[in-house]
């Protein structure tokens, strides 16, 4: 019988977020937030080593955990990202492993992370004009982003999903062209609302609810209510008429979904987060060479996972709310 780790409030936990370094290739203007976080990367004595990370993972799935996410910082960074890869296929308790990037890399990496055992990836990409692509990410080439796109639908890293942070007055002209992605090609495009996560003033002037998505789509074509994959997950899935890929939604704000929250996160220096915009936060670092500690440790961290009945509904205060310490790339998204 499979075991599954479930909080205090009955939400089964499976699911695992792991950044693997907070370094990061691209400097999105809304993620990384000021210019002191930028500089504060983790030491390098810090962030967890491979057989570390696998530590980790063993531990989190000798409890049931079952689902399992690379980010960072930029996963695809670390040298030896493809250590990891192969080192956790080898639990042979995990049934997704996906990783999450923003693509510069992918067309060098691609193949060898699906020959490594990856199963999929998340890909993030705010913008499909070259101008307003390179602006967002700071100087990044929106070419290279695309083409990992194409090489992980080559590589068989499916389904591709694109990952869009909705920005107001940024990128909100290009939902459209965003949602036709979906119409020809295996790719699911899930559109994000901008979460404040540490001291930012300038949220209200970036955050949009995503049911401008919703008006944009069914200009194109009806739209169709559709299951997810990977059960449980934030995302609410719609398809249009016709396509080939699906349309999600993460409303964290909006529709918050705290009720169903299944996961944990653990950043790269070794810290165990119960809630993402909580500043709660285990530290396993001093256990890592003792796999029953280590699950004490996971179960402590559940205990604390916040009560969702505690949450505002109301986007404003619950923005109030999400004033934590660390950066996007440092919990990993
Ligand atoms: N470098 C990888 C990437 O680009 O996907 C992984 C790390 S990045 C922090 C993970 C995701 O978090 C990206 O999709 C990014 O757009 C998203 N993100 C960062 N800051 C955010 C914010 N304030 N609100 C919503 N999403 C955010």
């Amino acid at each position: 019988m499979s075991n599954s780790l479930v909080d205090v409030y009955g939400r089964e936990v499976n699911y695992l977020r792991l950044s693997v370094t907070e370094n990061c290739n691209l400097s999105c203007f809304y993620c990384r937030s000021s210019p002191e976080t930028c500089g504060a990367e983790t030491v390098k004595e810090e962030l967890l080593q491979v057989e570390e990370i696998y530590a980790v993972v063993k531990a989190a799935v000798e409890l049931g955990m079952s689902r399992v996410r690379l980010t960072g910082g930029e996963p695809l960074l670390r040298p030896d990202i493809l250590d990891i890869v192969r080192w956790l296929t080898s639990l042979k308790e995990i049934t997704d492993l996906s990783l999450t990037t923003n693509g510069m890399l992918l067309d060098k990496l691609a193949f060898k992370l699906a020959d490594a055992g990856l199963t999929r990836v998340n890909i993030s990409l705010d913008s499909l004009e070259e101008a307003n692509f390179k602006k967002i990410t700071n100087g990044g080439k929106l070419s290279s982003t695309l083409s990992g796109i194409q090489k992980s639908l080559e590589a068989g890293l499916t389904p591709v999903k694109i990952n869009m942070v909705l920005l107001k007055g940024i990128n909100e002209h290009e939902i459209a062209s965003f949602i036709k992605l979906t119409q020809n090609q295996e790719l699911d495009v899930r559109f994000i609302e901008y979460m404040p996560v540490s001291e930012q003033d300038s949220w209200g002037d970036l955050f949009l609810p995503l049911d401008r998505v919703v008006e944009e789509a069914a200009k194109i074509a009806p739209l169709i209510s559709v299951e997810g994959d990977h059960g449980g997950g934030p995302a609410r899935y719609y398809r249009l008429q016709n396509a080939v890929g699906k349309i999600g939604l993460i409303s964290p704000l909006s529709r918050h979904f705290c009720d169903r929250c299944n996961r944990l996160r653990v950043t790269s220096d070794g810290r165990l987060k119960p809630c993402l915009f909580s500043e709660e936060e285990v530290d396993l670092r001093p256990y890592l060479d003792d796999t029953e500690k280590l699950k004490k440790k996971f179960v402590e961290a559940l205990i604390i996972k916040p009560d969702p009945e505690g949450v505002s509904c109301d986007s404003y205060n619950r923005m109030k709310q999400f004033k934590g310490k660390r950066t996007m790339t440092q919990i990993g998204g």
